[in-house]
């Protein structure tokens, strides 16, 4: 990537390397929903789905309908759930395209079947039970009436039954194990029901790295998926990280003791030094609050951020790099040399959690995909992999269209 302001490094081996991790700590035979919302946690959603489906996973997870559609619109066949809740004014387009939706109210259930009557085709949902998430999804009990209702409805089809963990520890905490036991305990009533619950799916990443939800047919990985874990879920060192973040000094000026940087002056010199800046700012994704602690790596160097991060540039302490030059790569995320910087170190210097740091990656980034040659996991049913093999469902790679060039 010679020649670019700043570029995201998306390494799709990597990618493919954590859904086989989470592949061998779920259930034999598991289906893996990406969760891709977000530009897949600003990763590209329409590069990262053609790639997962290459490597075998069943299904995919957005957060809104329009993201749903543009994975359609790409050529991505397999199911998609909008994992929260939609508008009515999506619901037609949703049903057209078989976009699957989370359900938890009676109204959007009577909504869904006159629409899917009138428009004859079936509306596929994922009842949403709330065991202490609180946001979205019927307690159990409305829930269980809600299943009634549906058992008796030909045009509403249960795809699934789903419940999302308030517990950001997942097992390792009591809420979270509570929440587990609590689906546990609807599933039991659920199947007096009806046998059939379609696919039944708990655990995003803090609870299939923490043991929550892992026996289920169906899990939802977002943020592991992309080698994000925190430093105490079990087994989280075995994931490898998928993005990183480069940028090139553009500028170097030796400074005067007392020379202020940036806006507000928020920085002086306390000695002479060499200062570089670096083409990159918080419109791209770098938070302003990283500013406080927050270091590059510059020729296998820690280089310390100063004075503010602007929109478009940030400053950096390179007074003790040697032989230092303009066009020098300079490292956000990920290794140069011997030492690595971490989505989650990044997160910790903006005092926020890695997720807000990974999509908050701005459009002028340019996603640079690596590897991706060989992805097949074996994580699927057989029979859908021999079918992935024979006929790819997802468009050949030299089908997608080309990435913007900036
Ligand atoms: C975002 C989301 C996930 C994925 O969460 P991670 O913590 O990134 O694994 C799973 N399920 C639902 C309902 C979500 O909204």
């Amino acid at each position: 990537m010679e020649g670019m302001r700043v570029w995201a490094e998306i390494d799709l081996d990597a990618l493919a390397f954590n859904l086989d991790v989470i592949r061998r700590m779920s259930a034999p035979g598991v289906r893996i929903m990406l969760v891709v919302k977000a530009d897949a946690y600003g990763h590209g959603a329409v590069a990262i789905a053609h790639h997962a489906v290459r490597a075998g996973i069943g299904a995919l997870g957005v957060g809104t309908s329009q993201e749903a559609l543009e994975l359609r619109h790409a050529g991505i066949r397999i199911p998609i759930l909008v994992l929260g809740t939609v508008i009515d004014e999506e619901l037609r387009a949703c049903l057209s395209h078989d976009v699957h939706l989370g359900l938890h109210t009676f109204d959007r259930a009577e909504q869904l079947s006159r629409l899917a009557q009138r428009m004859g085709c079936p509306a596929r949902v994922h009842l949403n039970v709330d065991t202490g998430m609180g946001r979205l999804g019927l307690p159990p009990h409305r829930a269980l009436e809600l299943l009634r209702r549906l058992s008796a409805d030909p045009t509403i089809e249960l795809a699934g039954v789903m419940s999302h963990l308030a517990a950001t520890e997942g097992g390792l905490e009591p809420a979270g194990r509570a929440q587990a036991q609590a689906f546990e305990a609807f599933l039991t009533e659920a199947r007096s029901i009806r046998q059939d619950l379609g696919w039944v799916h708990l655990a995003n990443s803090a609870g299939i790295f923490t043991g929550l939800g892992t026996q289920y047919d169906t899990v939802r990985p977002g943020l592991a998926a992309y080698g994000v874990a925190p430093a105490n879920w079990p087994h989280g060192e075995a994931l490898r990280p998928v993005m990183g973040l480069r940028s090139q000094i553009v500028f170097l000026k030796d400074m005067p003791a007392g020379a202020p940087i940036g806006y507000a002056s928020t920085w002086r010199a306390k000695t002479a030094t060499r200062i570089a800046t670096l083409p990159i700012g918080y419109a791209d994704g770098l938070p302003w609050r990283a500013a406080r602690g927050g270091e590059v790596l510059v020729r296998g160097q820690r280089a310390p951020i100063i004075g503010r991060v602007s929109m478009d540039y940030t400053t950096v302490d390179v007074g003790h790099i040697r032989d230092v030059a303009v066009g020098d790569v300079a490292t956000l995320i990920g290794k140069d040399g011997t030492d690595t910087i971490r989505v989650g170190d990044l997160a910790t210097w903006a005092e926020t959690i890695p997720y807000e740091v990974a999509c908050s990656l701005g459009r002028r980034v340019r996603r640079q995909y690596l590897g991706g040659e060989d992805l097949l996991i074996p994580s699927q049913a057989p029979a859908d992999l021999e079918r992935a093999r024979k006929s790819p469902i997802a468009p050949p790679l030299d089908a997608i269209p080309p990435l913007p060039r900036p």
